[in-house]
């Protein structure tokens, strides 16, 4: 469900909308950068200006209420770390792929462009966690490592956890190398996310949402947001569709402060 958060337009999660969390999985449109970064680009890597993701990261902030200082993204690198925030927020970006956290007020960021975003709370300890999980994310298994360590530090019973897969490329856009296929059976039994059709495809929020059902999450608390981004390019920064010069979306959740959200 697409929505509007000031300029910002952004993807809801239909499981999450009512529960005592912000979040969003964050469309293209509303920022400020230009021409192949246009406009709510949140990496300034390429060649965007700072300034402008600065300015995307204000829009941000304001338009979800999130305090100025209290996104914490990582830099990402297509690994399997997981990066726990406990106590301080970092100064710098540590390397990892996923975040989780107990605190409240904290936003927890994934930035991405073909790649998913999954975003997952568990209600009953009160935790989240942010992942970035495209096919190298999903072939090393980081949703479920990041549910391991949700259930390592918070207690976080997999049946009563909820995720949410966010927009990412398709199988209807996605050919991939047979080595893809190689380096994810090495880890895993199901193949069901390759299909061969006109070339080899993978479906990554396919893969993603089977090793969290087959790790005992309840069907019914995983919600599927998975548009493709190379289809829609208007609304998402594609890395396939653009050619590799393109911006990242930000994908966040944030526990509420108090019990009602
Ligand atoms: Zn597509």
């Amino acid at each position: 469900m697409i929505c509007d958060a000031k300029s910002i337009k952004y993807v809801a999660s239909t499981l999450l909308q009512g529960k005592p969390v912000t979040h969003g999985f964050l469309t293209r449109v509303g920022g400020v950068s230009k021409d192949s970064y246009a406009s709510l680009n949140f990496d300034a890597r390429d060649t965007d200006t700072t300034e402008n993701v600065e300015k995307n990261r204000a829009l941000f902030h304001e338009a979800f209420n999130v305090p100025a200082g209290k996104l914490v993204t990582v830099s990402q690198v297509h690994g399997k770390e997981i990066f726990a925030i406990e106590g301080g927020l970092p100064e710098k970006p540590i390397e990892a792929d996923a975040i989780v956290t107990n605190q409240t007020g904290v936003a927890i960021g994934m930035m991405t462009a073909d790649c998913q975003p999954v975003l997952l709370f568990d209600p009953v300890n009160r935790a989240i966690g942010a992942v970035h999980a495209g096919w190298k994310g999903s072939a090393l298994g980081i949703v479920v490592e990041t549910v391991l360590e949700m259930h390592r530090l918070y207690g976080t019973n997999p049946e009563e956890l909820m995720a949410s897969t966010g927009p990412c490329i398709g199988p209807c856009c996605y050919k991939v190398g047979w080595n893809v296929l190689d380096e994810y059976m090495a880890r895993h039994k199901e193949a069901d996310c390759f299909t061969e059709k006109d070339g080899l495809r993978m479906d990554i929020n396919l893969a993603n949402t089977i090793q969290l059902a087959l790790f005992g999450l309840k069907k019914e608390n995983i919600s599927n947001d998975a548009v493709c981004t190379a289809c829609n390019s208007d609304l998402f920064f594609s890395y396939r569709k653009d050619n590799g010069r393109t911006g990242r979306q930000l994908s966040f959740i944030m526990l509420n402060n108090g019990t009602n959200g």
